[in-house]
């Protein structure tokens, strides 16, 4: 069973007729390892003594979304089907928009179980989704360490005030999950007789390309992440064996590259934060809870910094922020100091499509935006960068925060994220603080290339993506 902090009953139904399944609507968190709403579903299925439905829904044309991410996404679909499948599951991959598709499928529910997202259209999903239905509705919240309303119950001002309460908190939601076996799944129909939804049988998903087609996307250029938990997991170990001791040290170095490589993977929910967290410990000889340190020395510290309070800082920010990929979600002295300097001289002046297509004087800039085009993933550090130039070389903080939030969700496979919203906000000068005032940016902190070249190999960063010159 899933901890209680995570579960809330959105809707306790009423009078739903006769009924014959539990439905896991499966959307965030595509796996079955670290899946508490699973969990909780075949819990609830086996105590009811009903058979569990788990469905997926495609939505063909998901805000922003491109062949790249929608290939990754049947990636890991086709994976989670296997997994289900040992477990005596089956996982029906719809097509269609979840607030219709998913009322339809509920309509013989006895229960509907949802995993929990945060974004602006995740919440309206579900909200419109608990309406329609007359079965119980029950939200269990799975991709995340401590529940954001558990966390916090505000907009917290930077990391420095979130990381105490995720810190005290922390420790008893990172707890290994129950599981327990279906009782009764194998029963379920494959399909309702009378559903008027297209349905994307499990054997058609092993090979991308021809779902990809069927949505109307011709298959983009390879990234080298494949999506699923098995992906997912094959690079959290070899993370771990290879690059978390050296951590710490090395992760903001652009050319070693000594990321975890697991946010494609926490975005689609191939992967737990909870996971994360206790593989991490044990590796590092913890005994599999983490022991919360703040002093960022080890890679151990390091990585929890990141994928607890940073990650979850920024699940708080889309959620109390309603405006969180909109300018105005820019704190107010940020703002202004930005807008007393809009005038100032810029050195260059960039459109879009320069920035697009990496022709801008400046190779390092230009070798990162070249890696996320190619890779679908950019250095995590050259991010911080990436945004601080765009500010530098756009006409108004207004359109270069536009122009970031385009550029970031169309190419990085984990963008249209919290982490992304809050990234580029960053770079603005959200959970941050003023710096010394200067040119342009005004009191938010800015970037330069003299700071690259002195800290990293950052020619052999440029030379590697072919920006050099
Ligand atoms: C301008 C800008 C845009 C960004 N866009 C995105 C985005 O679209 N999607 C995205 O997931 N992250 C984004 N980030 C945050 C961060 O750069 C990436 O999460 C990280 O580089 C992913 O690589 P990794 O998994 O190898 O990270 P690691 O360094 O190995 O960290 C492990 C995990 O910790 C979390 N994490 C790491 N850094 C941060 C951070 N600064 N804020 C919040 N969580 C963090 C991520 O979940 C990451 O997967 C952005 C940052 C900036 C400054």
């Amino acid at each position: 069973m899933a901890q209680s902090e995570r579960v809330q009953r959105l809707s306790p139904g009423r009078d739903p007729g006769p009924t014959d399944r539990v439905i896991y609507w499966m959307q965030a968190s595509v796996r079955t390892r670290y899946n508490h709403a699973l969990e909780y579903a075949v819990f609830r299925a086996n105590t009811l003594a009903l058979p569990l439905d788990v469905l997926f829904v495609v939505t063909p044309s998901y805000p922003g979304a491109t062949a790249r991410h929608y290939r990754f996404l049947i990636e890991g679909l086709h994976d989670v089907a296997q997994t289900l499948s040992r477990r005596g599951l089956t996982l029906r991959v719809l097509v269609g928009d979840p607030p219709v598709v998913v009322p339809d499928e509920a309509r013989s529910a006895e229960l509907l179980v949802m995993d929990r997202a945060y974004l602006r259209i995740h919440r309206d999903w579900r909200r419109a989704i608990t309406k329609a239905v007359s079965c119980e509705v029950v939200q269990v919240e799975s991709n995340i360490v401590v529940p954001v309303e558990f966390a916090s119950d505000k907009e917290e001002y930077s990391a420095a005030t979130i990381r105490r309460k995720i810190h005290r908190a922390a420790r008893p939601f990172l707890a290994e999950v129950e599981t327990q076996e279906p009782a009764r799944s194998r029963t379920v129909p494959a399909r309702r007789p009378d559903s008027p939804h297209r349905e994307i049988a499990p054997q058609r998903l092993a090979d991308a390309d021809g779902p990809l087609r069927e949505l109307g996307w011709a298959p983009p250029r390879p990234t080298p992440f494949t999506g699923g938990e098995t992906a997912a997991r094959e690079h959290l170990m070899s993370f771990l064996d290879e690059r978390l001791e050296l951590f710490a040290a090395n992760r903001n170095d652009p050319f070693l590259d000594w990321g975890s490589n697991m946010s494609p993977y926490l975005h689609f929910g191939h992967i737990s934060p909870v996971e994360i967290a206790r593989e991490a410990s044990a590796n590092a000889g913890m005994d599999g809870v983490p022991p919360f340190p703040e002093t960022g020395r080890t890679g151990l510290d390091s990585l929890l910094e990141e994928v607890i309070v940073r990650r979850e800082l920024a699940i708080n920010f889309v959620f109390y922020n309603d405006g969180y990929d909109r300018y105005s979600c820019i704190p107010d002295w940020a703002r202004r100091t930005l807008s007393d300097h809009a005038t100032d001289q810029r050195p260059h002046l960039y459109d879009e499509n320069t920035l697009r297509e990496a022709r801008t004087a400046d190779p390092y800039w230009n070798a990162c935006q070249t890696q996320m085009v190619e890779t679908g993933k950019m250095h995590g550090y050259m991010r911080m960068y990436w945004g601080k130039k765009i500010i530098e070389w756009s006409p108004s903080p207004e359109e270069a925060f536009a122009i970031a939030m385009r550029l970031n969700d169309e190419f990085e496979l984990d963008g249209r994220d919290p982490n992304g919203y809050a990234g580029i906000a960053w770079c603005f000068g959200k959970h941050d603080r003023p710096w010394t005032e200067r040119a342009i940016f005004g009191k938010v902190r800015y970037m330069n290339d003299r700071g690259l070249r002195r800290k990293f190999k950052i020619d052999a960063f440029a030379e590697r993506w072919g920006t050099l010159g």
